[in-house]
């Protein structure tokens, strides 16, 4: 299976459905989910929130060209932004002709976090808790013998002593590190927090502030990297090895400058949200994650880095935790994300976290190399010339035919798009 597919932005929905499944990407029944463009069941909707009204659609599109670990996917992604798709395939592409994107997942594992107040003797507290370690993992492994069945629980236990203003010690904090096997878990690891709360309490005579998970989640890291002959990024105005070295220069300032750091940053969850989203997972957590690690140094930094290595090529890399789930919470009640999973071509969810931080890095590629050469401009805007007719008014044929002239007028806004469309009408 190829993912790499010519003129595919051409073709109509249902056709680019039929193709995705001809190509061997869809099931027939993941083929018909995406055919039928339903809104969710009523009764599903009415109980995933609370004070339901009625749905709010978004589009879902593919990214194409993704080769990860030497596997050809398909990228599903949910995002109300236009160029987002355009840019991760383009990206992606690339990256491909490098030979695509190679990850290593460094950890899986979720953190829960006990958070102790008034312990006596704090130091003392620490030891006793690391001593025990292993009547912690067993009060666990009987609150939740589910996740121990299927291979997982408490794998250790790590203590913190968090000081304040005057650098005296004030909390002990315990870490549960537990291996959550294929779900995200929230609800498995704060069931675990709650049941080893008391015991711990007991033994070191403080109270609890309150436990629950950190989705700073710095036991599930996950890096994708790509090398690309330069030649692949020249344009017209400059060389590939100039492409190349402004790339590496732009994250140079990234890591300098947090006004820009935060761009930087905003430009590689573009692509991430869009996939965690349609692929049932939980975006806020993702998006926390990601920042936290991004200011781990205590300064506020650039996720991805970019340089020129000895044999000329560029070299990506992005390091981000991404513990996303496959089974449980929305992923398993929305039925859409069983089509994404099929496009995904994931049978695990370490497969979804090294094609979402490959994501990341294909976004992150494209935007950069617009930035430094043309500027994001002109890509976006023609990309955005469908949303400003539809904004004026457009509707059926007159889109293309309002996009047409707004892409050759010297203006592309609102008002301009309102013009043309009187004048076709
Ligand atoms: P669930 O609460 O749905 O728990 C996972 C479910 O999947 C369990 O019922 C488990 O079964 C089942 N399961 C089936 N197969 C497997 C497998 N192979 N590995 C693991 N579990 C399996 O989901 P999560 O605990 O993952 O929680 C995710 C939700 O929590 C998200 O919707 C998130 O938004 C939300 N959340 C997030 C928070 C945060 O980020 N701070 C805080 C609180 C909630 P069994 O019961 O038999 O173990």
């Amino acid at each position: 299976m190829d993912s790499t597919i010519s003129k595919f932005y051409q073709k109509s929905r249902q056709e680019r459905i039929k193709l995705l499944a001809e190509k061997g990407f869809l099931t027939e029944q993941g083929e018909q989910l995406l055919m039928d463009e339903q809104l969710l069941d009523a009764t599903i909707a009415d109980n995933m929130i609370e004070n339901q009204l009625s749905q709010f659609p978004l589009p879902i599109g593919v990214a194409l060209n993704f080769l990860v670990n030497q596997k050809d996917v398909i990228v599903p992604m949910v995002t109300e932004e236009p160029s987002v798709i355009a840019a991760s395939s383009n990206g992606a592409k690339m990256i491909r002709s490098g030979g695509g994107f190679t990850t290593e997942i460094h950890e899986r594992a979720m953190i829960g976090q006990l958070i102790f107040k008034d312990v006596p003797d704090i130091e003392a507290a620490a030891k006793m808790i690391q001593d025990k370690e292993s009547d912690i993992i067993e009060i666990a492994s009987r609150a939740h013998p589910s996740i121990v069945k299927r291979g997982g629980g408490v794998k250790r236990v790590e203590t913190r002593i968090i000081t304040n203003e005057e650098r005296a010690p004030e909390y002990l904090t315990v870490h549960l590190i537990v291996d959550v096997q294929e779900a995200m878990g929230a609800n498995t690891i704060n069931t675990i927090l709650e049941a080893t709360a008391e015991p711990i309490t007991n033994w070191i005579k403080g109270s609890t502030l309150m436990q629950i998970l950190s989705n700073y989640g710095d036991a599930s890291l996950v890096t994708a990297k790509c090398e690309i002959p330069v030649t692949v990024l020249a344009t017209q105005e400059y060389s590939g090895a100039e492409v190349a070295n402004r790339i590496s220069e732009a994250t140079h300032y990234a890591h300098l400058d947090p006004y820009r750091a935060a761009t930087h940053n905003k430009g590689i969850m573009n692509g991430i949200d869009a996939v965690v989203m349609a692929s049932g997972n939980d975006t806020r957590a993702i998006e926390a994650g990601a920042h936290a690690y991004a200011s781990r140094t205590g300064r506020y930094k650039g996720m991805s880095n970019w340089f020129v290595n000895e044999a000329g090529n560029l070299v990506g890399e992005l390091t981000l935790p991404m513990p996303v789930g496959t089974v449980g919470g929305a992923i398993s009640v929305l039925p859409l994300v069983k089509a994404n999973q099929e496009l995904l071509q994931i049978h695990q969810a370490t497969e979804l976290a090294s094609i979402i931080v490959s994501v990341g890095l294909a976004q992150n590629l494209s935007a950069l190399k617009a930035l430094v050469t043309e500027g994001i401009q002109r890509g976006h805007m023609s990309l955005q010339a469908k949303a400003l007719a539809i904004h004026a008014g457009a509707t059926g044929d007159e889109i293309e035919q309002v996009v047409a002239e707004l892409r050759k007028a010297p203006q592309m806004n609102l008002a301009t798009a309102q013009a043309i469309l009187k004048k076709i009408n």
